[in-house]
C-alpha cells in the first residue's frame, strides 16, 4: 500500500516535472531548479458506505446487468479490485467469517460473528467509529442480527445465536438500522427482556412493520432510529418486500446530520444470496435489480457530497452461478454447480476520495484496512491474516 502511493507521488511528480517546466528558463525559474512542485491535496474520506451484495459474483452481476437493459450503476465506478474470500479454517467461507473479515480485518471460522478463531471478541469498524464521534448505520433485506450486518456491532462465537446478537445492538449508540428480526428484540424466549423497550429508554426512536409502512416513517434526526421490517427474515422484492432502496437513501442524509465527524454504514442486499441457495435465477436478478437501485441512491450521495467513499462488494459468490448457452439479454438461462458458496474471487468497486487504494487483487480483510487508510486512522497493527 505504500509502495503503491510511493509510486503514485513520483508519477505525479514525474508528470508535473516534465509538463511544467517552461521552455524558456527565466530567472525566477533558474533560482529554484529543485523546487518541489506541491501535489494537490486529496480530498479527505468522511463518510464511507459499504453496500455488499450477499453472494453476489461476476456471474450473478452479469446476468443482472444484461437483465437490467444491458446496464447497472457499477458502471460508473472507475476503480475495480478483486478480494479472495476465503476463511481462516474453510477456502470456501460463510458470510459470518466474511462478514468479520471486512468489519474487523482479521480471518475467522465460519460461524464466527466478529470473534477470532479463538473465539475472543475484535472491535469492529462500526464500533470503532463510534468511539471517534461518528455516526453509524445498518441496513439489510435480511434479518437485522443475520451474520452480516451482526459481524459489525455484535460478538458471537455462533451466527445463529440471534436472540443473544440482538442484545449487543445495547452496547453500541449505532445511530441508525433497519431490518428484520423484530422477535429477538421483542419476544425473547431465553429471557423477558423487550429489547426495543430498552432502546427506547436510551432514546431510540423505534417503529415496525406493523406500527408503520416504512416508505410513511420520517427518521428525525434528533434521535437514534431503528425499525424492523418483519418479524423475522424479510419477503424477497418478487413476493412484494420494497424498502431496502428508501431505507438507504433516508440513512445517507440522516447520518450526516447525526454527526459533523462523519460517518460509516453497511447495507447489505441480503437475499441475492438467497436466490443462489435457491438455485433459483430469476430470484438473483430480481434481488440484484434492487440492490442496483441502491447503487445509485449510494452514488448520487456520494457524488453530490465529494468526501464520501462508496465501496461495493460481495463476501462471496452462492451457487457457482453461470450464464448458459441458451441466454439471451432478456432471457438469462443460469445453471448452477453448488447448492452453497463457491471460492471464486470477488470484484470490488469504489468511488470517490480513497477509492484509489482499492485497485488490485487482495484479502477480504485487507477491505478492513484500506477503509481504516481511508479514513485516516492509525494501522492497527494486526496483519490481516
Ligand atoms: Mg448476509
Ligand atoms: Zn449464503
Amino acid at each position: 500500500m505504500r509502495g503503491t502511493k510511493m509510486l503514485i507521488l513520483i508519477v505525479i511528480q514525474l508528470i508535473c516535472f516534465s509538463s511544467c517546466q517552461p521552455k524558456v528558463m527565466t530567472e525566477t525559474t533558474m533560482a529554484k531548479p529543485m523546487e518541489i512542485v506541491p501535489v494537490k491535496p486529496q480530498a479527505i474520506v468522511k463518510n464511507i458506505i459499504f453496500l455488499v451484495g450477499d453472494g453476489m459474483g461476476l456471474g450473478q452481476l452479469s446476468a443482472g446487468t444484461y437483465a437490467n437493459g444491458n446496464q447497472s450503476a457499477l458502471e460508473a465506478f472507475s476503480v475495480i479490485g478483486l478480494h479472495k474470500p476465503y476463511a481462516q479454517n474453510k477456502l470456501i467461507t460463510d458470510s459470518a467469517a466474511a462478514a468479520t473479515a471486512f468489519a474487523c480485518g482479521k480471518k475467522t471460522y465460519n460461524g464466527a460473528i466478529a470473534v477470532d478463531k479463538d473465539k475472543r471478541s475484535i472491535p469492529t469498524l462500526l464500533e470503532e467509529a463510534e468511539e471517534k464521534g461518528l455516526a453509524t448505520g445498518l441496513v439489510a433485506s435480511s434479518s437485522i442480527v443475520h451474520a452480516t450486518p451482526a459481524c459489525y456491532i455484535a460478538h458471537n462465537e455462533y451466527r445463529k445465536n440471534y436472540e443473544e446478537i440482538a442484545a449487543d445492538f445495547l452496547d453500541t449508540e449505532i445511530d441508525y438500522f433497519v431490518g428484520g428480526g423484530l422477535k429477538y428484540f421483542q419476544r425473547r424466549e431465553k429471557d423477558d427482556r423487550d429489547l426495543t423497550k430498552e432502546l427506547q429508554a436510551r432514546g431510540y426512536t423505534i417503529s415496525d412493520y406493523f406500527q408503520a409502512d416504512f416508505k410513511s416513517v420520517v427518521p428525525d434526526s434528533k434521535t437514534n432510529f431503528g425499525y424492523f421490517t418483519a418479524d423475522e427474515e424479510p419477503i424477497p422484492v418478487s413476493m412484494g418486500r420494497d424498502y431496502l432502496v428508501d431505507a438507504a437513501s433516508k440513512s445517507f442524509p440522516f447520518l450526516k446530520e447525526r454527526s459533523n465527524s462523519g460517518f460509516f454504514i453497511m447495507i447489505e442486499g441480503s437475499q441475492i444470496d438467497w436466490g443462489g441457495h435457491a438455485n433459483d435465477t430469476d430470484y438473483i436478478i430480481s434481488e440484484f435489480l434492487e440492490f442496483n437501485e441502491v447503487i445509485k441512491e449510494a452514488l448520487a450521495f456520494a457524488r453530490a457530497d465529494g468526501e464520501t467513499l462508496l465501496v461495493v462488494t460481495a463476501d462471496h459468490e452462492t451457487g457457482g452461478f453461470a450464464i448458459q448457452k441458451e441466454s439471451t439479454m432478456d432471457s438469462i438461462a443460469g445453471a448452477f454447480t453448488s447448492d452453497y458458496h463457491t471460492g471464486t474471487m470477488i470484484p470490488v468497486f469504489a468511488y470517490g476520495p480513497g477509492s484509489e487504494l482499492f485497485s488490485g487483487i487482495y484479502e477480504n480483510t485487507d477491505i478492513y484496512h484500506k477503509m481504516r487508510e481511508a479514513f485516516g486512522w492509525s494501522a492497527s497493527g494486526s496483519s490481516g491474516q
